[in-house]
């Protein structure tokens, strides 16, 4: 018998309970041996506590080290800051996670296999930002800071060069912009690079690419690509825009990576607009569900769950209403679970 693997769970908001059950099932169905501690975040949190990250679900995390995250709402302008933001600091979640694979075929962009790794915690995305008052005028200036460590690239690189060697992938491509922002994105080209030299040459390709001239080129010809490693903002932007190569968020994962934990979830957010209606598709969160368990080794498990979602959605053709299809999530879920337990 498997030893039983303790990890949080965290249905979150809106459609992230509907989208949370369905994972379970599959889950249960794939004889996966996680140990759930359910705690809540978001909204619910503060709902239920007033606080939208309350001690215990910290608390839950520090044990476990583990976490499987549904989506979280975060008020647009005032209200609370964003509890996907907070877990990052708090649990230096160093590393973002976005593979990008074509599940659906005959789309615009077929045979897709990409992986990007997002730097998490540094660069220009940390929100250093302020007004400058000129002449009475207070936001005459809008200022913001950018800071890369030689320890925060590090650790990142060397998570992806480890992750691009585990997971047999041939090509990483450095992004960055290094031609204008010297300093701040130099440094991270810089470490990539001597990292290379020193530890990795010869177990993978090693290019660089500058960050504009990268977008371009997904765009025209992203098979050339085979896995991205970059800082904050220009992770976040390309992220999306290879989530955009095969079929939208609704079918992207993403890990974050941390030296004391590691929280899977669907990049997308509750959609409130379709909460409580049972048509939710759960691919994201599956797809974040297979990563986890690559992340605890067990990627047998993992090549399972997700060979039983591509046959379920090719093979059997049962898709949610997002994909084309009419299923609700509850329909989906029956299909895929008859799917891992008939072969
Ligand atoms: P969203 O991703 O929730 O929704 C965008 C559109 O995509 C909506 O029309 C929605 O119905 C659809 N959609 C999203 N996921 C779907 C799924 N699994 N199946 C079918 N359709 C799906 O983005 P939003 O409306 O901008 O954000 C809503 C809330 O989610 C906000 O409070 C935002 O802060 C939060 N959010 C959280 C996370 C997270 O927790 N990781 C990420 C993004 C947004």
């Amino acid at each position: 018998m498997t030893t039983p693997i303790p990890a949080t769970l965290i249905p979150g908001d809106g459609i992230g309970p509907e989208i949370v059950d369905a994972t379970l099932s599959t889950l249960d169905a794939l004889k996966a041996p996680f140990e759930w501690d359910r705690q809540i975040a978001g909204l619910g949190g503060v709902q239920a506590s007033g606080d939208p990250l309350p001690q215990a679900t910290l608390d839950s995390i520090r044990r476990t080290r583990l976490a499987l995250k549904g989506p979280l709402e975060t008020p647009s302008g005032g209200g609370y800051r964003s509890s996907n933001v907070r877990l990052r600091e708090e649990f230096q979640l160093y590393a973002n996670l976005r593979p990008a694979r074509t599940i659906i075929p005959g789309g615009r962009f077929d045979k897709i296999d990409l992986m990007v790794v997002r730097e998490n915690l540094e660069g220009l995305y940390i929100g250093h930002e302020h007004y400058v008052r000129i002449d009475g005028d207070p936001h005459a200036v809008g200022m913001a800071t950018g800071i890369n460590t030689r320890q925060g690239c590090l650790r990142v690189l060397e998570y992806a060069f480890e992750t691009a060697i585990a997971t047999g992938r041939k090509k990483v491509t450095l992004v960055h912009k290094a031609n204008i922002m010297k300093v701040l994105t130099g440094l991270f080209l810089e470490t990539g690079l001597r990292l290379y030299e020193e530890k990795y040459k010869g177990k993978f390709e090693l290019d660089t690419i500058i960050v504009d001239a990268c977008a371009m080129k997904l765009v025209l010809n992203p098979w050339q690509f085979d896995m991205l490693v970059t800082t904050n903002l220009f992770g976040d932007i390309l992220s999306d825009l290879v989530a955009g190569l095969v079929g939208g968020l609704g079918m992207a994962p993403g890990a974050n990576i941390g030296a004391d934990a590691a929280i899977f979830e669907a990049v997308h957010g509750s959609a409130p607009d379709i909460a409580g209606k049972g048509i939710a598709n759960p691919t994201a969160l599956l797809l974040a569900a297979a990563l986890m368990l690559e992340h605890v080794r067990l990627p047998e498990m993992a090549t399972r769950l997700r060979k039983a979602i591509d046959d379920t959605l090719n093979i059997d053709k049962v898709r949610t209403g997002d994909l084309g299809g009419s299923a609700g999530t509850a329909a989906f879920t029956k299909a895929l679970v008859s799917r891992i337990q008939n072969g």
